[in-house]
């Protein structure tokens, strides 16, 4: 592991601290103990890497895609070899169980992989024209230098699924992890720098996100912006892309709802619950946000959901045994918990869970059920992102179309049921870019994964995702 917890930023082929010296610790969430230190890089660090991007450009753009497919497919084998350190380094930064940072480095490496053989997939048209002398020819380009805003949720997956496609495509890229875990990022940086991106081709800087975020956003040499985190640091990032009218994508909160109706085969939809809430804490933004469950099996859904809720496992995430490890600050812990609070001061009952585990350390949240939530509680509104589940009792179809349409966010829905009129109607009903029918797992290479509304726009995963970092040139020629 030590060859990959590294202590520097990443531009240019280069390991670079700060030009101030200045350092910030990172921690491990479970312990609070602190990791290790990284460099604070400002301004004038960041456009290095954006211009060690931009003079790069033009070798990664013109290289022939299927010699670009050799170095993703190298960077991708070198992950899958590395994946046990990358697992330790990723519980110790975030907090997720081995298992799930096992789960998340190979789906977000699986996205390597899928773009190292999709960019030689960039095909163009030609259209029909109406002269004789005439063909009406489109190709597809990389727009140039793509830069990159993560989250501290996914610290490696948020980072592949973004920089595969943009690599794939022909972009070199400049990438900012989220504060609280840049090493899993830089780890992959190590792993990119063996594989042979040429210099400058691939960069990670660390440090004070506004500062970072206004040169990336800003910077008239990068032409598409992508960000993943939260809708109201995402609007801001936006308008400051409009200046320089880059080309943005954006992955943002979520309001998801979880509808298990009368005819839902029960065991599935209590597992596919289970998993879709309490995965990585809580803390995912296509997490379960609002179970709403039909009437007739409300009671056994309750009962034989909140028995596997008390069955989970709180602890660090390098115990195999764990379940459910710590979340990521102490703001988050008292985010979820005031949510709860204000549900159970306004009515809703409380099933199992809620209580802090201070014996565990700071950040450990025990999971809960409630019911009785009503839409007007502020857990109905407002993304949880912690292991609180919210149940509501519904009795039609159109009701429950329309309470989980009764949000500004638009990412993920998920409904069980085994009709398949209804399988078909209710998705299609449904205001959200992705669906899960009886299904719980949605982030998949070959998948367009993304949102509607105020949840953004953009996607990441399949061909789709390659339009994000490509510019359509059309010709005309005459003759
Ligand atoms: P956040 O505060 O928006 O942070 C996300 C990223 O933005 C981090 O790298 C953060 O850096 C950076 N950032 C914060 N303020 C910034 C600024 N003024 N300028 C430039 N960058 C800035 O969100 P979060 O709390 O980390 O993540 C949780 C949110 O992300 C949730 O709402 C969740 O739904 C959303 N999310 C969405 C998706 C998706 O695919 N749609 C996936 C994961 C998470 P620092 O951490 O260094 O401050």
């Amino acid at each position: 592991m030590s060859k990959l917890l590294k202590d520097k930023a990443y531009i240019n082929g280069t390991w670079v601290a700060a030009d101030s010296g200045k350092t910030f610790d990172v921690t491990n969430p479970a312990t609070e103990k602190t990791i290790g230190n990284l460099p604070d890089l400002g301004e004038a660090e960041t456009e290095r890497a954006v211009d060690a991007a931009h003079k790069a450009f033009p070798e990664w753009s013109g290289m022939l895609a299927v010699d670009r497919q050799k170095v993703l497919e190298k960077w991708y084998d070198l992950i899958v070899e590395h994946v046990d350190d990358l697992v330790e380094i990723l519980t110790m930064e975030q907090g997720k169980p081995h298992k799930e940072a096992k789960g998340e480095i190979l789906n977000g490496a699986g996205f390597i992989k899928w773009y190292a053989e999709e960019g030689r997939r960039i095909y163009g048209d030609n259209i029909p024209s109406n002269a004789d002398n005439q063909r009406i020819v489109v190709i597809k380009q990389p727009v140039g230098v793509a830069a990159m805003i993560t989250p501290w949720n996914f610290p490696s997956s948020m980072i592949t699924r973004k920089a595969a496609a943009a690599l794939g495509a022909g972009c070199t890229v400049v990438i900012k992890p989220a504060e609280a875990t840049p090493y899993s990022a830089l780890a992959l940086a190590h792993l990119a720098d063996q594989a042979g991106f040429p210099k400058g081709v691939f960069n990670i800087v660390t440090g004070d996100a506004k500062t970072i975020g206004e040169v990336l956003t800003s910077h008239p040499k990068v032409k598409k912006f992508s960000f993943t985190g939260s809708t109201a640091v995402g609007k801001k990032l936006m308008a400051q892309c409009a200046d320089s009218v880059k080309k943005v994508s954006l992955e943002l909160g979520g309001n998801a709802p979880f509808v298990i109706f009368e005819d839902a085969d029960m065991d599935k939809a209590v597992d596919g619950a289970i998993t879709s809430k309490f995965r990585n804490a809580g803390q995912t933004c296509i997490c379960a946000n609002r179970i709403f469950v039909h009437e007739n099996i409300y009671d056994d859904f309750l009962n034989r959901f909140v028995e596997k809720t008390k069955a989970l496992k709180l602890g660090h995430g390098d115990d195999d045994k764990t379940d459910i490890g710590p979340m990521i600050n102490r703001d988050g812990v008292e985010k979820a918990y005031e949510l709860l609070k204000d549900a159970i001061d306004n009515g809703a009952e409380l099933h199992c869970g809620g209580e802090m585990r201070d014996d565990l350390g700071p950040r450990f949240l025990e999971p809960a059920v409630i019911t009785d939530v009503k839409p007007s509680m502020r857990i109905f509104k407002e993304e949880i992102f912690g292991p609180v589940a919210a149940l509501y009792k519904f009795s039609s179809t159109d009701e429950v179309v329309k309470m989980a349409n009764d949000t500004q966010y638009g990412l993920a829905a998920y409904i069980y049921t085994n009709d398949l009129k209804r399988a078909w109607e209710v998705p299609e009903a449904l205001d959200y870019g992705m669906v899960g029918v009886n299904s719980s797992l949605l982030s998949l290479p070959q998948a367009p994964f993304g949102g509607v509304k105020q949840s953004g726009f953009g996607r990441e995963g399949a061909k789709y995702g390659l339009d994000d970092y490509i510019q359509i040139k059309y010709m005309s020629v005459q003759f």
